[in-house]
């Protein structure tokens, strides 16, 4: 059962995990003060509450999980978002991330692969009076149709960079995407300074569900 009451306890454990997550190398308040405003339990059965605050990944039904806290902060840095950025997500999950973004004031695109949880969130975040535009199918594709992107991020483990992606990112755009194995993934940041040159910066190594799809895993 989902529950959604804000108290004291909560918002003090979210004070507490924006803490950690500065100790952690965050930087960027207004990031950090998105975190201190979204309730993260609101997006956890009411059983699992006690551990919406934990720096911690969480299953959220489907073999999927809600991305840990850190992940979310470290992935939308790297972002470099701009108020107004046309964002495409890639794996709307339990729809937190996309939340923190729309929080940002990113005009966000979210694909979400399985149904059960596309279904779900597009009717949960929009209850929360969080509107995002929500799509049902393989984002390993991106979406033709919305493109261009000023910046697409990945939630997902992927393979290899889908070239798809490269050709909706604008120009300047940005890519935010792991990039690995089944189990660990290299974050990796494309930046497109024109139609024929990308830039790659690689980060730390993290351990996302698989990125399914006809460019992701088969
Ligand atoms: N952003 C999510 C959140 O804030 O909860 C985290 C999502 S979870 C780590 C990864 C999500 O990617 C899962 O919900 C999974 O179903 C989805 N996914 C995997 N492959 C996909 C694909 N090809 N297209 C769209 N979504 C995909």
């Amino acid at each position: 059962m989902l529950q959604l009451e804000d108290t004291y306890r909560h918002k003090g454990q979210r004070k507490a995990l924006v803490k950690l997550l500065k100790q952690k190398g965050i930087q960027d308040d207004a990031i950090l003060n998105a975190i201190n405003t979204l309730p993260r339990h609101f997006f956890f059965d009411s059983a699992l509450d006690s551990h919406a605050y934990e720096d911690k990944a969480f299953p959220i039904g489907e073999g999927q999980t809600i991305s840990q806290p850190y992940t979310v902060a470290f992935q939308t840095e790297l972002l470099q978002l701009k108020p107004g950025d046309k964002v495409l997500e890639i794996g709307t999950g339990s729809g937190y991330q996309g939340a923190i973004l729309h929080i940002l004031g990113a005009d966000v695109h979210s694909i979400e692969y399985q149904k059960k949880l596309f279904t779900h969130t597009k009717k949960f975040l929009t209850k929360l009076g969080i509107h995002l535009h929500f799509y049902f199918g393989d984002g390993s594709k991106g979406i033709v149709e919305q493109a261009p992107f000023d910046k697409i991020l990945v939630t997902a483990g992927a393979p290899v960079v889908p070239n798809s992606l490269l050709k909706q990112l604008k120009i300047g755009g940005v890519l935010v995407i792991p990039v690995g194995d089944r189990v660990t993934q290299k974050m990796l940041r494309l930046t497109k300074k024109s139609a024929t040159k990308i830039v790659k910066e690689e980060f730390d190594n993290f351990a996302f569900v698989p990125l399914l799809g006809e460019e992701g895993w088969k």
